[in-house]
């Protein structure tokens, strides 16, 4: 699979070379402050599989855990593209708005966060809902 994306201004760009390992929709409310409130759908990949193929992002993580995941997002227009947890080494997130074609996403398989949803959001059917993180 061959998908690519970028920032809104287009000072970042990727490119992304490999398989989606998970789709997911996250609930958590630091997801909802990034995405503007419905939650972060994001895939899953192998950290080899993606390249920021124009610019460098910055990153933030917040300070007060020491597992807090970095967001990359664009120095220009601030747009979040990418996360990375200490927790998964090998992996990263992409947010699918960032993608240039979102409709390879098909939709989330897992929700994470559930116990932090607001009352006006809506589960999908037949997926696996956690409601903090797997094994947690
Ligand atoms: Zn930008
Ligand atoms: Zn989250």
């Amino acid at each position: 699979m061959t998908l690519t994306g970028g920032c809104l201004c287009g000072a970042l760009r990727f490119g992304i070379d490999g398989p989606i390992r998970m789709r997911g929709l996250c609930l958590c409310r630091t997801c909802q402050k990034v995405s503007g409130g419905a939650g972060n759908m994001f895939i899953g990949l192998e950290a080899g599989a993606f390249r920021y193929t124009r610019g460098e992002p910055r990153r933030f993580a917040r300070a007060d855990t020491s597992d807090a995941p970095a967001r990359e997002f664009c120095a220009e227009c601030g747009v979040h593209v990418a996360s990375r947890s200490p927790k998964a080494p090998g992996g990263l997130i992409v947010k699918v708005g960032a993608l240039d074609d979102p409709a390879a996403f098909e939709g989330p398989d897992m929700v994470f966060w559930a116990q932090e949803k607001q009352p006006f959001h809506l589960l999908p059917e037949d997926v696996t809902i956690f409601e903090r993180l797997p094994g947690q």
